[in-house]
């Protein structure tokens, strides 16, 4: 039996070397990890063929591999600690421990199956060379103070290192002392048995559980945490039980007959099988909900997530609702949410929750961030491993964030989740990790519906604002002609001088008034995009030609991209003549009529939602005018803001009223006395 668990075991070192063997490239120290597998993987066989034949030299090649499994680990530690130089002396030593050791067993060595002391001297060496490493991870677990969640992979690592040992050295001393006489070198069955001796192979299931969690920690994957292991332990300790009291029914109920008991095995093996997927579930469940609270609690937050989205009407409520249940559960230590934010262009963490030393970072660039998602797929942080994902992983890191689930909407991430598991966990499940995607694609659906809902009541409110104010403007004009009728009536009887002036004044203000009321209708006036295929080219020249007749000292000059004038591109040729011609004077009054203005035209990407990514046609009217100074800058677009005497301030209000109604976006860019640039981008999708 105990032969068996060697080989089992050996096995077992076998197939996690293979499986790093695999994919070695990915990952760091694998082929010192591979050379330790097939070391101990060698050691356990060759003592597991020795208890079963009982050969003399396979006790030598157990002895033999053994000792090199510390050089092994040694070189393993340092490749993983990304040390360029490795200890060569342990290698040396164990190289000539094992030569005195061979050659001292073969001349001194009595026929018995008892230790002799050559290997009582290998097997010292051995737990030596182990300890040295035990040393050495202790060290290296004290070095990770700047990386927590490491640290503690060390920390697990050293406990299970040490529990090896202790169980590798009461082995050996049981084994050494407590040896039975084999009866006859002829009996097999019988020396092989005495052979297995009293000591049980808890260290080789030791030894496999510690390069388990080294495979673990070279793959990165993550560590299973204490609760989901005592959940897991307990749901399969149930079963063996289960099948531990039927198999004892039946061995009590048929003693007398082989047969009997072979018939009933039967019966319980296929009473087991049917029962087992029936319970699996609800123990599983039981289980979870004794041991593993927070993870239990986590589900039900998210599904309760899920019932409750239909019902969330504002960003706000949606914001507040999934992250304070999230809280709550007490999975998640650290719970943040980043939204795009469209006037800022980056990510603005809209919220967050938790306790921590420092708030994670408020702005997140898109780039290079977003290029670590993916659709569907959540990120994380360990998984940010090659040169171009570290920026990534260190903005994760300043987010406090393990994971980011990603919100996709139109093919594009207008935001993420951050989370961060509580200390004690080493990450998110599998399960947890499925459950939490799924949940994340359902509140982009809740966040499109809320947007478009609050974009309709939006605009219902300036419709109505918008008739209501047009209605007011027709009443107003009509007793402007009337004032400006009378005051003409006053202006040709009256010859006085004073007099005369005033009525001139009366006459030109009501003028004024007139023009900011129908600028304003016009302002106010639903917009009707005609749209048709059109080239931009030409659109921009005539309006040069207009331009250039009026102002005289103003040097006018246009550059464009050929390619522009594709055939699909489709806009309101109208209303654009309307958008330029009012960028480019303003930019000629902003320079007093002296200087210099250059439009240029190119295809660009579009970098706001929605439509991030597609390709546009950018137009770009610079000046060399004295600039917008910055707080100005952020109120050039907002009705009726203007610096000009004369001004309706409602000449940039509309222009972008216009860019928006063709999906576009236009913005400006400008430093106080160097001059100023709008930009203005149309999405190409526009097809009549
Ligand atoms: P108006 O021209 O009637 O004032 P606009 O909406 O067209 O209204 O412009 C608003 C304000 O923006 C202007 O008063 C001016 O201060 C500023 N502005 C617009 N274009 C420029 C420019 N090219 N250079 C400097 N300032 C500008």
């Amino acid at each position: 039996m105990n032969s068996l668990i060697y080989l089992l075991a050996s096995l077992c070192a076998f197939t996690f070397g293979y499986r790093i063997y695999r994919h070695k490239k990915r990952f760091l120290a694998a082929r010192s990890y591979m050379l330790l597998c097939a070391v101990t993987g060698i050691a356990f066989l060759g003592f597991s063929v020795y208890l079963i034949s009982g050969e003399f030299w396979f006790r030598v090649v157990f002895y033999s591999s053994a000792s090199f499994v510390s050089p092994c680990l040694l070189l393993f530690l340092h490749k993983w600690d990304q040390k360029t130089e490795t200890p060569k002396w342990m290698w040396y030593t164990n190289a000539g421990i094992v030569a005195v050791y061979v050659a001292t067993d073969l001349i001194f060595r009595e026929n018995t199956y008892e230790t002799s002391f050559p290997e009582g001297f290998v097997s010292l060496c051995f737990l030596g060379g182990l300890l040295y490493c035990g040393r050495y991870l202790w060290h290296a677990m004290k070095k990770e103070e700047e990386n927590p969640i490491r640290q503690e992979r060390l920390r697990h690592l050293l406990i299970l290192f040490g529990i090896t040992i202790i169980a590798l050295g009461t082995e050996g001393l049981l084994r050494a002392f407590i040896a039975y006489d084999a009866p006859s070198p002829l009996n097999f069955l019988a020396r092989s048995e005495s052979l297995q001796g009293l000591a049980p192979p808890v260290s080789a299931s030791f030894c496999v559980l510690f390069l388990y969690v080294l495979y673990l920690n070279v793959t990165l994957t993550r560590l299973v945490d204490l609760y989901e292991l005592f959940a897991r332990l307990s749901a399969t300790a149930f079963f063996a039980l289960l099948l531990t009291t039927l198999i004892s029914l039946t061995l009590y109920l048929g003693y007398d007959s082989n047969i009997h008991i072979a018939f009933h095995l039967m019966l319980v093996l296929i009473l087991f099988l049917s029962l087992y997927p029936l319970l699996q579930q609800p123990i599983q469940q039981v289980s979870t909900q004794f041991f593993n609270r927070p993870g239990k609690q986590l589900h039900t937050a998210l599904f309760e997530i899920e019932q409750s989205l239909p019902n969330l009407l504002s960003v706000d409520e949606l914001e507040s609702t999934i992250l304070t249940r999230m809280h709550e559960t007490g999975r998640c230590a650290i719970t943040s949410l980043y939204l795009w934010d469209h006037d800022q262009g980056v990510f603005v963490r809209t919220k967050h929750l938790g306790n921590s030393t420092q708030d994670p970072i408020p702005h997140v660039a898109k780039t290079p961030f977003l290029e670590s998602f993916s659709i569907n797929k959540l990120v994380r942080e360990e998984d940010l491993i090659t040169p171009e994902q570290i920026p990534a992983r260190h903005i994760m890191e300043s987010m406090q964030a393990q994971i980011c689930l990603p919100i996709w909407s139109e093919q594009m991430v207008i935001g993420w989740i951050a989370l961060k598991p509580t200390p004690w966990s080493d990450g998110f499940s599998r399960d947890e990790r499925k459950a939490l995607l799924r949940v994340v694609e359902q509140i982009a659906r809740s966040l499109d519906t809320i947007r478009s809902i609050d974009k309709l009541k939006e605009q219902h409110r300036l419709a109505a604002l918008g008739t209501m104010s047009a209605g007011l403007a027709h009443e107003i004009r009509n007793p402007l002609a009337g004032i400006k009728g009378a005051a003409q009536f006053l202006q040709d009887q009256n010859q006085d001088e004073v007099h005369q002036e005033f009525l001139q004044l009366i006459v030109s203000e009501t003028d004024r008034l007139n023009v900011v009321v129908s600028q304003f209708l016009n302002y106010a006036r639903p917009l009707k995009l005609q749209l048709e295929p059109y080239s931009i080219n030409d659109l921009i020249n005539n309006v040069l030609e207009l331009e250039r007749a009026n102002h005289k000292n103003v040097d006018v000059s246009y550059t464009y991209t050929p390619k522009i004038n594709i055939e699909e591109f489709s806009f309101d040729p109208n209303l654009l003549h309307q958008v330029i011609l009012n960028l480019l004077q303003n930019a000629a009054q902003a320079m007093e009529y002296n200087g210099n203005i250059h439009i240029s035209s190119s295809i660009g990407q579009l970098v706001y939602a929605p439509y991030q990514g597609q390709p546009s046609v950018e137009i770009k009217i610079s000046d060399t005018g004295p600039g917008i100074p910055k707080e100005t800058q952020k109120k050039l677009f907002i009705p009726f803001f203007t610096t000009k005497d004369n001004g309706t301030g409602l000449g940039l209000a509309i222009s972008q009223r216009i860019v928006e109604a063709h999906n576009g976006n236009i913005s400006v860019k400008s430093n106080k006395g160097k001059g100023t640039t709008f930009v203005i981008s149309l999405p190409i999708l526009l097809v009549s």
